[in-house]
């Protein structure tokens, strides 16, 4: 039998995997492992950190050092092995109820200091482990199973936060663009400072079924694709032909010294090495 290439970075132990069929969950850990086998990534300097969601479980499935935690202090704990331990590669798989609602604070403040890890987020656009609950990147108008009348509150645009707040390393595609997401997650890799990649997936059993009627995998897929426009084709148009479309691309490239360097060159002087 022809096995994957990739099945050596998955836990036996941990397989079967829980995802529903099509979810996006399952999508975003095949193209992560192909980006890290691409770039040959040290799997024992890993440390994947999941707080609690769907998501939250992919690192529970790759074979290297494995956190899994509560909801939204991903990174918290990343500040604290990347501080203590620089070698190490640290990656975050979050839901967007985990970092951007729950864990917003922490976003705001590990971009603020360009924290060196990478942020990879699952935008499935509602609260899925948890039963289908409206989240702050719902789209307006939508159903979901507390917002029976519709969502009647705005939409988190996740990139534009973590820019404003400070990101030195910021991209969004959707789980229509694999090829786009292996690139980013590579080059995110090797990025210095913090990187988050927001991937807008399907999640077709919550978000699906309430927001548009359907739990097949391809619908959701197809209403996001509808929707997607890339950033260049974004920037001819007005905020009004935007409103409700996914902008898709790379938005920040930045070099700045990292929360670890200035932590570093504190200590130096602290022991008047200079
Ligand atoms: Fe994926 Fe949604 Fe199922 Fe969670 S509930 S595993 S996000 S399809």
């Amino acid at each position: 039998m022809k096995v994957n290439p990739l099945r050596k970075y998955l836990r036996d132990w941990a397989l079967p995997h829980f995802f529903c069929p099509g979810c996006g969950c399952g999508q975003i850990l095949n193209l992560f492992l192909r980006a890290a086998d691409e770039i040959n990534l040290d799997m024992d300097k890993l440390v994947a950190i999941g707080g609690v969601g769907c998501t939250a479980r992919i690192p529970v499935y790759i074979k290297a050092e494995a956190l899994h935690g509560v909801h939204g202090r991903t990174l918290a704990w990343a500040t604290g092995i990347k501080l203590h331990n620089p070698d190490l590669n640290v990656v975050i798989f979050a839901g967007d109820g985990d970092i951007a609602a729950i864990g917003g604070n922490h976003l705001i403040h590990a971009a603020r200091r360009n924290l060196d890890v990478n942020v990879i987020v699952n935008n499935n656009m509602n609260y899925a482990m948890t039963g289908g609950q409206v989240a702050p990147t719902t789209p307006l108008y939508l159903y979901t199973t507390t917002t029976p009348r519709g969502n009647m509150e705005r939409t988190f645009d996740l990139c534009k936060l973590a820019e404003t707040a400070g990101a030195t390393f910021v991209s969004r595609w959707t789980t229509n663009h694999p090829r786009q997401i292996v690139k980013s997650i590579k080059e995110g890799m090797d990025h210095r400072g913090l990187t988050f990649i927001e991937i807008v997936s399907q999640c077709p059993t919550y978000f699906g079924r309430y927001a548009l009627g359907s739990s097949r995998a391809e619908d959701t897929l197809k209403w996001i694709k509808e929707r997607t426009v890339t950033k260049e084709r974004a920037e001819g148009m007005s905020g009004e032909e935007l409103e409700g479309k996914i902008v898709v691309g790379d938005f920040v490239r930045k070099d700045l010294p990292t929360l670890g360097d200035k932590y570093a060159e504190l200590e130096k002087k602290a022991q008047g090495e200079e």
